[in-house]
């Protein structure tokens, strides 16, 4: 018979092992233990959301949503009818979508969550920039006030801090102003680049129709020297807005967590208002340099058929932490066993069976041999293991009622009691 062909992953898609997710667990864990201590609760929504979530949401117009969506029909269960379904590309418009549904965005709300898992895009694959790729963010909805657009700033830092990142990223800062202040910077943008038409990009020059603000983030190098020369929008803002940008830096001052304001400064999505911000790392991330992004996003809820609702949140990608981390710290300590049991004989192997079951009952980490293998290949299994301890279990043991434990590192041996609790002391 024919060998059958490779499969292959997905494009883009990356399959993780245990040495990398180590340090994986360890920034989703950091992520998760910082948002909770800020106030924000977990939340879970589905990977598949129906298309117009996005479109609605996030803006047909933006590039997301125009060439990055991994959307196909679905038919319904009942007639047969279609309806598009997308993976997620972003989890602030499910959020949102999810928070209504759940009648969780009733006037005067408060709502703090957030969210740790896979979004997908289809861009051009390469280092931090993957099709399938993690995201860690929060939301906070009802909260008006720019003490919000600070705290959710400082919980991006402290996350970055605690992971020993914070002296190697930048924070960047800006506003939008409100829809009206947009609107005149919009009209202002039009007049300029209408007057550059010629040497814009093909999707610039669509952007200049459907929504020049994108302009602005362009990556193509001639959109880039004509964004250097186009109007900023802090020129545009109306007092209401400028006072909450001033309030803003005044509490990162406060805070003493370092920023620059950048008056160029907009964000891929259609949805924000006032603030918005980056936090833009300096080791490991060659041209894939944002980590972190987010800011207040005033009309979402609106737009999305709730009542008006502030919102501000950000999302930051963990692959792109994680080369950062890898370029700048040591990677977490592998996972080890507490202990290593050795089984000798038949009646060994079955207490090494019953204590390592019992260990592992208490969530101690236990290495043992479920093939009965010699006493030399099990030997040579716990030095691979790392395990702090080993301990070998025969006839003699089981009468005697004590064992002699093996520090592995230095070879010292101390006897112990052969019963689960005593061992499971000596593995604390
Ligand atoms: P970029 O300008 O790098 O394309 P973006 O503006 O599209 O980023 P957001 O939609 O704001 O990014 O997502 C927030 C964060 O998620 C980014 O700062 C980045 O860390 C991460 N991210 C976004 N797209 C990808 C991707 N394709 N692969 C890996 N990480 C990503
Ligand atoms: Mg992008």
């Amino acid at each position: 018979m024919a060998k059958a062909e490779q499969l292959h992953s997905v494009k883009g898609m990356d399959d993780l092992f245990e040495v990398d997710l180590a340090t994986w667990r360890h920034v989703e864990q950091v992520a998760r233990d910082t948002f909770l201590s800020y106030g924000f609760g977990e939340v879970r929504t589905p990977i598949l959301e129906e298309t117009a979530v996005f479109v609605r949401g996030v803006g047909a117009g933006t590039d997301i949503v125009h060439k990055e969506m991994f959307a196909f029909d679905d038919k319904s269960d009942k007639d047969g009818s279609a309806t598009s379904v997308c993976l997620r590309p972003e989890n602030t418009a499910g959020v949102v979508r999810a928070m209504l549904e759940h009648g969780k965005l009733f006037a005067d709300a408060f709502e703090q969550v957030f969210y740790v898992g896979p979004m997908f895009r289809r861009e051009q694959p390469q280092a931090g920039r993957r099709r399938q790729f993690h995201q860690i963010g929060c939301e906070a909805f009802g909260f008006a006030e720019p003490g919000m657009d600070v705290a959710v700033m400082a919980c991006v830092h402290t996350i970055l801090t605690r992971l020993g990142l914070a002296s190697t990223t930048k924070l960047l800062i800006n506003s939008l102003g409100d829809v009206a202040d947009r609107h005149r910077y919009s009209e202002a943008l039009v007049t300029y680049f209408t007057g550059h038409e010629t040497a814009l990009s093909d999707d610039s020059r669509r952007r200049l129709r459907e929504n020049p603000l994108r302009i602005l983030d362009s990556k193509d190098p001639a959109d880039r020297a004509l964004v250097e020369g186009a109007p900023k929008p802090l020129a545009f803002l109306s007092d209401g807005a400028r006072d909450h940008f001033n309030a803003v830096c005044a509490g990162l001052t406060r805070l003493g967590i370092p920023f620059v304001v950048d008056d160029a400064l907009v964000r891929g999505l259609d949805y924000y208002t006032r603030t918005v911000f980056e936090f833009v790392g300096e080791a490991g991330l060659g041209s894939q340099s944002t980590v972190a992004a987010g800011g207040r996003y005033d009309g979402l809820v609106e737009t999305l058929g709730g009542r008006p609702t502030p919102a501000v949140g950000f999302a930051g990608g963990i692959e792109r932490l994680i080369l950062m981390l890898k370029a700048v710290a040591l990677p977490p300590a592998p996972v080890t066993p507490a202990i290593y049991l050795v089984g000798v004989d038949d009646a060994g192997r079955a207490e090494v069976d019953r204590l390592a079951y019992a260990l592992r009952l208490q969530g101690i980490n236990v290495g043992a041999d479920v093939r009965g293998r010699s006493v030399k290949a099990q030997m040579k299994s716990a030095d691979k293991s790392q395990a702090r301890l080993s301990t070998v279990i025969g006839s003699g043991e089981i009468e005697a009622g004590m064992l002699q434990l093996k520090t592995m590192a230095t070879g010292a041996v101390s006897p112990v009691a052969l019963n689960a609790h005593a061992l499971a002391a000596a593995c604390r």
